[in-house]
């Protein structure tokens, strides 16, 4: 049986990663409202993989017969300036995601819970992989400097990304 300080962080976790969802999707909507598509269709895929991200949480407490309790979702910011300013937002927002998933691991740890530290470590490695997209998405942003022509390139670029569900069977 999950221990409730455990069964708690990871009900927390599962709103933090809807909030995450409900973010990008806000985001996806600034781009389209921009005419920026392919960037769009990037945030679209971001708003899939946080919303798998709290289906995996979810699942995990289904098996361990812990009760999952959703809670309200808080308001996510609907204005942005510019396409910079809502990746500079993007990569905070993962920053602190990771701050949240480390303390997860930690309540784990100190709950001797080594089913949960094992499941969590997807999470942690997640974590690296996705500031270190946001990262390199950001020094494109600032090679390119706003202009026009490397923005059209970039949109097109960004709408070739690919949803990889984590949940799918392998
Ligand atoms: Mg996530």
């Amino acid at each position: 049986m999950i221990k409730k300080e455990v069964l708690a962080a990871i009900n927390e976790q599962i709103n933090a990663e809807s909030y995450s969802a409900y973010m990008y999707l806000s985001m996806a909507a600034y781009f389209e409202e921009m005419g920026l598509s392919g960037f769009g269709h990037w945030m679209k895929i971001q708003y899939q993989e946080e919303s798998a991200h709290a289906l995996k949480f979810f699942n995990y407490l289904t098996e361990r017969n812990g009760k999952v309790a959703l809670k309200a979702i808080a308001q996510v910011p609907v204005d942005f300036n510019g396409i910079v300013d809502v990746f500079e937002k993007t990569l905070a927002h993962e920053n602190h995601v990771t701050q949240l998933i480390d303390h997860l691991m930690d309540v784990a740890v100190a709950a001797n819970d080594h089913a949960t530290q094992s499941f969590m470590k997807w999470f942690v490695d997640e974590q690296v992989e996705e500031e270190a997209n946001v990262e390199k998405i950001l020094a494109t942003l600032k090679l390119i400097n706003g202009q026009g022509n490397g923005i059209f390139m970039m949109d097109r670029e960004m709408s070739m990304r690919v949803f990889v569900d984590p949940n799918a069977a392998v």
